[in-house]
């Protein structure tokens, strides 16, 4: 098994590259980028779906507790959505 990123060869076994520790920080860090991509659009989308939603049961006291659950939601979506592409990306 060679290697994407230098070309090495590695054990067929291996979850890492040996030869590629040194970048195996930044692809962390770019996992964890990608998380906080995918979080924030989902926080994004649940704030626009909160809004919507208040414009339509302003006066619905129960709404708004499950306005404030949407948000959260969605980010945490968001966030899982993102490392699972990130960390595709990187395999
Ligand atoms: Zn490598």
């Amino acid at each position: 098994m060679q290697c994407t990123q230098c070309g090495r060869e590695v054990p067929e076994d291996a979850i890492y590259c040996p030869h590629c520790t040194g970048e195996r920080k930044v692809s962390d860090r770019q996992v964890i980028n990608g998380g906080l991509k995918g979080g924030a659009l989902g926080l994004a989308v649940g704030l626009a779906l909160v809004t919507v939603m208040l414009g339509f049961y302003e006066l619905e006291r129960g709404i708004k507790a499950i306005a404030l659950t949407v948000p959260i939601g969605t980010f945490t979506t968001g966030l899982i959505i993102g490392l699972v592409r990130a960390k595709r990306d990187w395999k």
